[in-house]
């Protein structure tokens, strides 16, 4: 084997952020989503190929908060396929080894205490706005007049109000996303997946939509995973920020970040902010420790 030089010792943690980190949650509370030596591999034999390999984390169900996760780390490192196994999506669901609960329970597929939101909307383009939104009540058998009404709430909290009766081609990539968060968020699931949702807006309209999801998130307390290409982003919205590393799929680090409480615009202006993005832009680049080396979050004190 080639020798490698050793990682470099990451680099020391801007104050605020240092501060911010707090003792892990309290064993006495609820597991909400366990990974235990969770590996996926696709294939078989010679041709298999291992996309995530030993991924262990636990989230409890702090209460009245839900926490918000980041997960980021290169292409291809496993970070769709973390998120669609909790979601108990096929073919990445069920994974080859180890174990997953959630509430305490084994996965065994969708249900609708999980909702998905990714890059791509998947927006029905025969139907409004408010259709679209209401879609997932109607399967559920609620009346008409009551989706409808619940629809047209939904569209003013995501700020599509005139835009109820529009169809998604006649929407802006912003404005289709809400939607779909919309359509998402109205079920109240307990647990929200977020593939990348932010990938294919603009700046200006991508920090309305990290703003807007605070907003929501606070008011419905779901746990939040969110996976994102932008590490400011990631430390923007993470309570806590999974990096994960590829060849195998890991998770190599755990951090924790404030919890924002400011728009994106002012966070963005605050030095850790920069100088926390900048560490971690780091050991994305340069620091990938091996499988079995979890630091957690102690790395970061
Ligand atoms: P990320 O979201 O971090 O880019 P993915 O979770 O999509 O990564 O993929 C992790 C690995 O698993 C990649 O090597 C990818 O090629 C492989 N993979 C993902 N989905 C499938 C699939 N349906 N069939 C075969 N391999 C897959
Ligand atoms: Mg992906």
């Amino acid at each position: 084997m080639p020798d490698t030089p050793p990682a470099p010792a990451p680099g020391p943690l801007p104050a605020a952020v240092a501060a911010a980190q707090p003792k892990p949650a309290s064993d006495a509370l609820p597991e909400l989503v366990v990974f235990d030596k969770v590996t996926k591999s696709f294939g078989e034999g010679a041709d298999a190929r291992v996309a995530i390999q030993d991924v262990s984390f636990v989230v409890h169900d702090v209460p009245n908060v839900g926490e918000m996760i980041a997960i980021v780390g290169p292409s291809g490192c496993g970070k769709s396929t973390v998120l669609r196994i909790i979601a108990g999506l096929r073919p990445h669901f069920p994974p080859t080894r180890g174990q997953i609960k959630l509430f305490g329970k084994p996965i065994d597929r969708p249900g609708a205490d999980r909702g998905m939101v990714d890059q791509k909307y998947s927006l029905m383009p025969h139907l409004t706005v408010v259709d679209n939104i209401a879609f997932g009540l109607m399967l559920r058998g609620v009346s008409r007049k009551e989706r409808r009404d619940r629809a047209c709430e939904w569209a003013k909290k995501v700020g599509l109000e005139g835009a109820e009766d529009k169809y998604p081609s006649e929407l802006s990539g912003g404005m289709q996303q809400r939607v779909a968060i919309a359509a998402t968020l109205i079920l109240e699931p307990k647990v929200l997946l977020m593939d990348e949702p932010f990938g294919a807006l603009d700046p200006k309209i991508r920090m309305q939509m990290q703003e807007l999801l605070v907003q929501l998130w606070k008011e419905q307390q779901a746990t939040v995973f969110i996976v994102t290409h932008s590490v400011e982003e990631a430390i923007y919205l993470g309570d806590r920020i999974f990096r994960m590393a590829a060849n195998p799929g890991r998770l190599v680090e755990i951090l924790r970040a404030p919890r924002p409480s400011v728009s994106p615009e002012v966070m963005r202006k605050q030095p850790w902010l920069g100088e926390l993005t900048q560490e971690l832009l780091r050991r994305l680049e340069t620091d990938a420790p091996a499988l079995g080396e979890l630091p957690g979050i102690e790395k970061w004190h």
